[in-house]
């Protein structure tokens, strides 16, 4: 049978997981792809409104037929997703059309409750929707299947949670050809090596995770082994002629055996430039030499605060500062280029609070700096504490739950922040960490406008990255473009 994703803005490892799947069990998949002219950070919406393909992607779904329509998930997407499965509704009303991912995951009741939605999918797919798709084909709907819930006589059938997978490699290699061809990546692929964080950072989606799947007998964080992802590497490649890789692991640098396995395979098997995601407190020296050894050029580490009291407090994350700069030092120690991440705005975030974490910054001296404006995810710890705690108020926790307020135009939906100090910051750090000290006290007094902040965009990572990015975005937009331009004819 024939399963049609949809997708909005930038490429989806969890659709290319799920693709793989299907074609594995021998059904077919395609991808209708929106590049969404970067909306989803920057919200262009006269570029959006001009180059708006949602009518042409409904055509195009029309002419291919599908068997069942699939979207996967994230809070920000679901605005989208939710218009998409209306327009959809109205064009092809007999395609079911099933949502998975991170928010019908969080927030099922919600997302359910959504009438051109007639099914969702929690936690993992893979196994669900091949069950899902070869029960369509036989023409007889099971209704039981694990991690799905599904609408029937207007009733919603709630079915159990299945265990997290835990031979990760017995998946297939993710379909990457599907995002391939709307110019979604080129010389440089994203891969996980593996499922789950150890943390639990209270902010973070992977607490509420952990506590929903953690069943007996399965683990929450899972790791393929070296040799199958090695070996999907090669496959990319060879394919794709790739230049480099980034992984997107939650945190790369955990368990030193796997990490010295992979570097000497990876070095001698693949021999790329690449890129992870690290944990201050996963900075060792001798993994992060390895690393380099094995061609990892730049790291991305979360910070997150220059507050200790505050990260404590709120956060659950219980470094101190100097293992921070202790972190950033043994990086340029060994050679690799850092990009920290920030967020400000956190509930109750006083002015000198955020200070903080611009004189953290300031000491680390990082080659990039992202700060992002905090944002009450559903579900979290940190949404219930801003609800209980009077910052965030139950109308526009309703909001959040809709997914709106995610881009930067839309400030804060939190009450009493100093959001002016949170968005001035928000532009200047990326830019004075990169400056010489000499100019930093003009810089300070940068305003915030949008010329501004696009200046700000070009500072945020590592300028190799930003180059990539900007050059990957423009592919993508002009190449999407482009695809539903030749369907037309
Ligand atoms: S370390 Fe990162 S991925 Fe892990 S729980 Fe914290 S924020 Fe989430």
């Amino acid at each position: 049978m024939k399963v049609l994703f949809f997708h909005r803005n930038s490429e989806s490892l969890g659709i290319e997981y799920l693709s793989a799947a299907l074609k594995k069990a021998g059904h077919q998949t395609e991808l209708m792809f929106d590049p969404g002219s970067g909306d989803v950070e920057y919200k262009f919406k006269t570029l959006d409104r001009f180059f708006d393909v949602s009518r042409k992607m409904v055509e195009r779904a029309k002419v291919y037929a599908p068997d069942l329509i699939a979207f996967s998930c994230i809070t920000n997407l679901y605005p989208w997703a939710s218009k998409m499965s209306a327009l959809l509704k109205e064009a092809l009303p007999y395609t079911p059309i099933i949502v998975g991912g991170l928010h019908p995951t969080i927030l099922p009741d919600f997302v359910i409750s959504n009438p051109n939605i007639d099914m969702i999918c929690l936690g993992e797919g893979e196994e669900a929707i091949v069950e899902l798709a070869n029960s369509i084909d036989k023409g007889i709907v099971d209704y039981s299947i694990g991690n799905i819930w599904f609408k029937k006589e207007r009733k919603v059938i709630k079915n159990h949670l299945r265990p997290l997978i835990q031979e990760l490699d017995n998946l297939a290699f993710p379909d990457k050809d599907l995002f391939r061809k709307y110019g979604c990546f080129s010389s440089r692929v994203y891969v996980m090596t593996g499922r789950g964080c150890p943390y639990m950072c209270t902010y973070c989606f992977n607490s509420y995770y952990r506590r929903q799947f953690s069943l007996k007998d399965s683990h929450y964080v899972r790791r393929r082994s070296v040799e199958n992802v090695v070996e999907e590497l090669k496959v990319f490649k060879d394919k794709y002629k790739l230049k480099e890789v980034f992984f997107y692991d939650d945190i790369f640098t955990i368990d030193a055996e796997w990490i010295k396995n992979f570097c000497s395979s990876y070095k001698q098997k693949i021999g790329l430039p690449f890129k992870v995601l690290v944990h201050p407190q996963a900075v060792k020296k001798e993994i992060m030499a390895m690393l380099v050894d094995a061609g990892c050029i730049y790291v991305d580490m979360g910070i997150e605060s220059g507050s200790e009291e505050l990260r404590r407090r709120l956060l659950k994350r219980y470094m101190t500062n100097d293992d921070i700069i202790n972190a950033g030092a043994t990086l340029k120690e060994v050679g690799i280029k850092f990009c920290t991440l920030n967020i400000v705005g956190f509930p109750g975030e006083t002015r000198e609070e955020m200070l903080k974490t611009y004189e953290l910054n300031k000491v680390l001296r990082p080659n990039g700096a992202i700060v992002s404006i905090f944002y009450p995810f559903p579900q979290t710890e940190l949404a219930d504490y801003s609800l209980k705690n009077g910052y965030l108020d139950s109308a526009d926790y309703q909001k959040v739950c809709s997914g709106q307020g995610t881009g930067y135009k839309e400030s804060s939906l939190l009450k009493n922040i100093e959001i002016k100090e949170a968005l001035h910051l928000q532009i200047i750090i990326p830019i004075c960490v990169r400056m010489p000290l000499f100019f930093k006290p003009l810089l300070e007094k940068i305003p915030v406008n949008a010329f501004t902040r696009i200046v700000s965009i070009f500072f945020l990572s590592i300028p190799r990255n930003t180059y990539i990015r900007v050059k990957e975005s423009i592919t993508m937009f002009f190449k999407s473009q482009l695809v539903y331009a030749l369907c037309q004819k």
